[in-house]
C-alpha cells in the first residue's frame, strides 16, 4: 500500500483513493480476511475496540482464530450492567488474550457530576450527549490518538444512521486513521448463527430481550416490533441511536455524519 504522512499527527495514513479501491475490493471479502488484513498491515498500531456486544463477540472469536495477538480494548465508562463485567472476564478466559480497559478521566467526570448530578442523561439530550462524551467518546479518542487503524462491529443493518458503512473508510472524527468494518454486510442472523455454531461466549442480557447493550440505565429490552437500537436511550424521541463514537467518516470523498451523535 503506498502511504502518504499527514502533516497533522506524522502518522502514515493510506490515501482516500487507495481506501476508495480497498472498499470495493473488500466488498465481497469475508470478515476473516479482512481482520488479517488489517493486523498484517497495521500490526500494533490497529486495534479491535468492542463493547463485547453479539457482532464484537463474533470479531473477537475470529480474531482470536487469524491473530491471537492482536490488539483488543474495550470502553468501561463505569454504567456498565454487571453482565457486562462478566462477559470481559469470561472473554478473557475463554480466549486467553489480554482485553485492554479504558475508563473515563476522573476529573472530567468529577466536573460533570457536581454539575449534573450521577444520572444527568435522562434530564436532555444536551446533557446525554455529554455524558456520553465523557465516560465513552474522549476516552475513545486518546487510545485512538495512538492507532493509525482501528476495527469496529458495525453493520448497515443495525440502524439508518449506519445503512451507509463501508468495510474501510477514513475516519476523519479521528484524525484521518483507518476504519474497518468487517462485518458491514452482516445482518442479526448471521451473527447468531456464527455464535451458535462456534460456540462463541455472549452478554447473557440477550437472553432477556436485550439486542443491543450498552450502559444499563440507558439500555433496557426491547418490545415485539421495535427494531434493533429502541432500546438504546429508550426516553428519547426522533434523536440518532448513536453516543458520538461512529462520527464522519470518509466514504465516496465527502466528509458525511454516520449519525450525528449516538
Ligand atoms: Fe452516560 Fe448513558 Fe451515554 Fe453511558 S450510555 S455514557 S450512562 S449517557
Amino acid at each position: 500500500m503506498v502511504q502518504t504522512k499527514d502533516a497533522r499527527t506524522s502518522k502514515l495514513i493510506p490515501p482516500l483513493e487507495e481506501v476508495k479501491a480497498l472498499a470495493a475490493q473488500f466488498e465481497g471479502k469475508a470478515p476473516e480476511d479482512i481482520i488479517r488484513w488489517t493486523f498484517d498491515r497495521f500490526g500494533g498500531r490497529a486495534a479491535f475496540c468492542t463493547s463485547l456486544q453479539s457482532g464484537g463477540m463474533v470479531i473477537l472469536d475470529m480474531l482470536h482464530k487469524v491473530d491471537p495477538s492482536a490488539r483488543v480494548f474495550t470502553i468501561d465508562t463505569g454504567r456498565l450492567p454487571q453482565e457486562t463485567y462478566d462477559l470481559i472476564d469470561r472473554a478473557r478466559e475463554r480466549y486467553d488474550m489480554p482485553i485492554e480497559v479504558y475508563s473515563p478521566d476522573h476529573q472530567e467526570l468529577s466536573t460533570m457530576v457536581e454539575k449534573h448530578g450521577v444520572n444527568p442523561f435522562y434530564r436532555s439530550y444536551s446533557l446525554r450527549l455529554l455524558c456520553c462524551e465523557i465516560r465513552k467518546v474522549n476516552p475513545l479518542n486518546r487510545v485512538l490518538a495512538e492507532m493509525d487503524a482501528w476495527v469496529t462491529g458495525l453493520m448497515r443493518t443495525q440502524s439508518s444512521t449506519r445503512a451507509n458503512v463501508q468495510k474501510i473508510e477514513l475516519d476523519d472524527a479521528h484524525g484521518g486513521i483507518v476504519k474497518l468494518n468487517p462485518l458491514a454486510d452482516w445482518d442479526s442472523k448471521q451473527v447468531w448463527d456464527y455464535i451458535r455454531e462456534n460456540d462463541v461466549p455472549y452478554n447473557a442480557l440477550y437472553d432477556k430481550g436485550y439486542t443491543s447493550i450498552g450502559c444499563a440505565p440507558c439500555t433496557r429490552a426491547i418490545r415485539p416490533g421495535e427494531d434493533e437500537r429502541a432500546g438504546r436511550w429508550w426516553w428519547e424521541r426522533g434523536m440518532p441511536k448513536e453516543c458520538g463514537i461512529h462520527l464522519s467518516p470518509r466514504r465516496n470523498g465527502n466528509a458525511t455524519k454516520a449519525g450525528a451523535k449516538e
